[in-house]
């Protein structure tokens, strides 16, 4: 059934019927990646092709845009093309973005659109590895599952990413509530089962060693361990947009679903390591400046032309909402954007008049006016106290610290928080121009060169080594060699 349907496909295609035309020819209704006819009416594949077309530029555009570079761009999409010929539905509009974003993450549309982000590509180490993902959603698309996902009542979770997506990017807080927020849910842990077995089927078909799809999957579960431990998560613990969330897999079942692969694998299969880390050389890495950039402890937003610094221990996390920091002792720094209402001081009382906020303060933060009050707060994790300031940046908007600690621990923590109110300072036009964008860089260890050292230029504090680590594919206490080919962040 599987040939004669992939037969009638092709065939259909190659005399240049429409999609349309050929479900009405076949009238069959099994999926020949899975061989499963459920949940198959829901939606046909020319529907898939329908769905993805209309849903898929507003992914991209929440996922930051297609990113700006051909030849990288060129080069996935040169492996897409060499998978897609082995999927089950081969004549299917394929489409291979690289999306402009720091997220690790990559997803599939129904009717073949595959994105890939940025931040995904900086972690992988070889073509093989790179393949693997492509694969994995090429596996997604061929076997349906976001008709299933839909058939099975999805949409009834709409309202736990609606709520789970308030601190993430106001791009991705807009996407949620929309149809293709759909396609960047978790899949079913059978479902990517599936997408594996098919994926490495894919890639050894295509010459590809299916081997880099363990490697890959090892580093992206350190990724989000390290991720979790930045935003002060339980290890794991990671959002609903980390690949690891949307693709919930272990190591163990990879390799399970991979046997056949394994076992059919070429003798001189693909890994292709030089070729793919002489492409994500000079990769943009990390947060576009005009979104702010985080260089260790302190926070550069050259358009806003701003900078401050949080104390020793702080962990800076940069989002389109806000820039958070959490600290030792449960310390919290979160600083936004508001619109001033007559002055900060009158801005101040009005926003926190349904609090019972006290000792409100005026302020010059080196010489830009400024309010501040204290209110008690409760949170998720029971009652803090906290500090508001305000302070005005011209323009009609101030910049907003909140600063929070557990009872009892804030007063141990007021003095970090009065050097970062402090240490807020406009940027000369000279200086916010001097700020690029950290890009990876691909060479070759020193003699002498420490993974401290090397591992300097990245944008995480106290986790830059554990970056390293994870980009270079170095366990925990390994040393660098000489000659040994690296990713380090400029
Ligand atoms: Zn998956």
């Amino acid at each position: 059934m599987t040939l004669s349907r992939r037969f009638l496909l092709r065939g259909a295609a190659a005399a240049g019927l429409p999609l349309a035309a050929v479900a009405a020819l076949t009238g069959c209704t099994a999926n020949p990646a899975t061989g499963r006819s459920s949940f198959m009416a829901f939606q046909s594949i020319e529907g898939d092709v329908a769905t993805g077309r209309r849903e898929y530029p507003k992914l991209v555009k929440a996922f930051g845009g297609a990113y700006d570079d051909r030849r990288v761009q060129g080069y996935v999409e040169g492996i897409g093309r060499r998978l897609a010929p082995f999927t089950e539905y081969p004549q299917l509009p394929y489409t291979f973005t690289v999306l402009d974003t720091p997220i690790v993450n990559a997803f599939a549309l129904p009717g073949g659109y595959v994105g890939v982000t940025r931040g995904l590509l900086a972690l992988a180490s070889s073509e093989a590895e790179l393949a693997s993902v492509i694969g994995h959603e090429l596996g997604h698309v061929n076997a349906r599952h976001s008709a299933e996902r839909m058939g099975q009542g999805m949409l009834a979770q709409l309202g736990v990413l609606v709520v789970g997506v308030a601190t993430g990017s106001a791009d991705l807080a807009r996407l949620a509530g929309t149809a293709a927020t759909l396609y960047v849910q978790s899949y079913s842990r059978d479902q990517e089962f599936e997408a594996d077995m098919l994926g490495g089927r894919y890639m050894t078909r295509a010459g590809y060693d299916p081997e880099g799809m363990v490697g890959l999957l090892a580093t992206l579960r350190e990724q989000s361990q390290v991720e979790a431990a930045m935003k002060g998560l339980p290890p794991g613990q990671v959002d609903q947009f980390n690949m690891m969330s949307t693709h919930p897999r272990t190591i163990d079942r990879t390799r399970a679903a991979l046997q056949q692969a394994q076992a059919t694998r070429p003798a001189d299969a693909v890994v292709g390591r030089a070729p793919y880390l002489q492409t994500i050389d000079g990769l943009v890495f990390g947060d576009r400046p005009e979104n702010g950039v985080v260089d260790g402890r302190t926070f550069i937003h050259p358009t806003l032309r701003l900078r401050f610094t949080v104390p020793p221990g702080y962990v800076l996390r940069n989002g389109d909402d806000a820039v958070t920091a959490r600290g030792p002792g449960g310390g919290l720094i979160q600083a936004d954007l508001t619109p001033l209402r007559g002055d900060v001081g009158r801005t101040l009382q009005a926003q926190l008049a349904k609090t019972p906020a006290r000792a409100f303060e005026r302020l010059s933060v080196n010489g830009l006016p400024g309010a501040t009050a204290s209110v008690p707060l409760r949170t998720n994790q029971g009652r803090a106290e906290g500090q508001v300031v305000l302070v005005d940046l011209g323009g009609g908007q101030a910049l907003r610290f909140l600063f929070a600690a557990p009872p009892g621990r804030f007063a141990a923590a007021s003095g970090g928080f009065r050097e970062t109110t402090y240490s807020l300072a406009r940027l000369s036009p000279a200086e916010a121009a001097a700020i690029r964008a950290r890009r990876l860089d691909v060479r070759t260890v020193r003699p002498g060169e420490t993974v401290a050292a090397l591992a300097q230029g990245l944008p995480y504090g106290r986790f830059n080594e554990a970056w390293f680590r994870l980009l270079n594919d170095m366990a925990a206490g390994a040393p660098v060699r000489p000659g040994q080919t690296v990713k380090v962040v400029g």
